[in-house]
Formats: C-alpha cells, structure tokens, sequence
C-alpha cells in the first residue's frame, strides 16, 4: 500500500466512526447513510485510491473534472456524483456520465437537464439543492420557490427528484449547521405531503466534514466527504 492508500484507508475508517456514532445517537442505523467522498482536491492517482479503498460513491464540484476523471477511471465502477453548480451548456456531458446530480439549482437547468437526457433516453436522477440560509452569494431555490418549481417538475419526463441538498453557512459555526439542516428536513416534509409522481425526497444529502454530525442527527441520507478523507494522520 501506497502513503496515501494508508492514509485514505485510515481516514475512512475514522469517518464511518464518527457517522456510526452519530447515528447511534440519533437512532438511526448507519447503513442507511451513504457516504459520497468528494475526490476534488486530489488527482487521478489519488482519486483511484479512494475507490481501491472500497468507496464506490465519489462526487466532484466541477462538471470538467468529473468528466475527465469518469473518463480516466471507467472500469473502476465508480458512481459519480456532482455536487458544484451545473452550467446548462456543461448538461449534456454531464447527464451522460453522472449516477446523481446533487446541486439541481434553478428551473431553467431542469429544463435542460430534462430536455438533454431524452435525446439520450435516459431519465436522469437528481436532487433540488436548496438555498438554506437566503444568501444571495449563495445557489440554490429558496426555500419559498420550491413550491412552485415542484408544479414544473410534475411536467417533466426524464427527470427524476430523488430529494433535497443544501450546505450550512460558512459562519456560525455547528450550531447553526444543525437549524439550517433541521429547516431542511422541515421543508422536506412538508413538501412530502403532496408531491408529484416523478418526485420522491427520501434522500438529504446533508453535511460535510466539519459538519456531518450535525446532519446525520437531522436525517442526512448522504453525506459528502472531502477534507477529512485526505488530511495526513
Ligand atoms: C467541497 C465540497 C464538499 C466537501 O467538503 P469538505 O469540507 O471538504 O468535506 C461537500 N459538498 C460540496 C458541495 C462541496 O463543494
């Protein structure tokens, strides 16, 4: 085994501890929460090595990234997952070679996601990415849009809604990380009540390494790991 392949295998197993345990506290199983590693701080070299150590759920920010690392690792059965913003001229590559789209953030990139994905007759799995925290700066519906996105999407055939994404604030720290997930969860629910057919929000894809406890107490089905696979022991 390679340095890295040390380090990653030994950063894994403290990560699935800390999720192990969160999830004990909050009573839920473990197995129910999937962990996505975010490989965009490293090269191909090591983005092979974190799907040698087992992990087959790998996520990139940037669209060209995942295509060329998709490109350069096929054969590896990894599933790709993106979770940085979709410019519509990058859709049709990117439905191509992606297993979930986690950062679906306006109407129009639905539309062409839709619209890209029946050329190819595929129907493509995504998440909403949710605007959690008002920031303008920031992507994402807002919390008071979805509604009527939910009326759009009832319309589209090759589009399939698997659930919500957000990311905390930067400031505030843990504490806020958690409300925020929490009115994310909220909004989930009430969005459950009455959803259209092509749409299921079963999946939060919640939390990152500074705050996957936070969001594994908040019902995160996923939670998308970068620094803390990598940081040397
Ligand atoms: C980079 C990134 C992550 C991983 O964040 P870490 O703090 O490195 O764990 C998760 N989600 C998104 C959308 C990211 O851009």
């Amino acid at each position: 085994m390679t340095e890295d392949q040390q380090t990653i295998t030994h950063n894994i197993a403290r990560i699935r501890e800390r999720m192990a345990e969160a999830a004990h506290r909050a009573g839920r199983s473990p197995e129910n929460i999937s962990l996505i590693a975010v490989t965009k701080y490293v090269d191909i070299a090591q983005t092979r090595s974190v799907a040698l150590a087992g992990l087959r759920d790998l996520g990139e920010s940037r669209p060209q990234m995942l295509w060329e690392k998709s490109t350069m690792l096929e054969g590896e059965s990894i599933r790709w997952h993106l979770v940085g913003h979709l410019q519509r001229n990058k859709v049709a590559r990117t439905v191509a070679s992606t297993h979930l789209i986690h950062s679906v953030d306006s109407v129009r990139l639905l539309k062409e996601i839709n619209r890209e994905s029946k050329k190819i007759q595929r129907v493509t799995d995504i998440l909403l990415e949710i605007n959690v925290s008002n920031d303008k700066e920031k992507h994402g519906f807002l919390p008071a849009m979805i509604g009527e996105a939910m009326d759009f999407i009832s319309q589209l055939s090759h589009v399939r809604v698997h659930g919500l994404m957000a990311m905390a604030s930067r400031e505030g720290g843990r504490k806020v990380a958690q409300q925020e997930f929490a009115a994310v969860r909220n909004l989930r629910d009430r969005l459950s009540e009455d959803q259209p057919e092509n749409v299921s929000l079963d999946e939060l894809s919640l939390g990152m390494s500074g705050d996957m406890e936070e969001a594994i107490l908040e019902g995160a089905t996923m939670v998308r790991i970068g620094r803390a696979l990598f940081e040397k022991l």
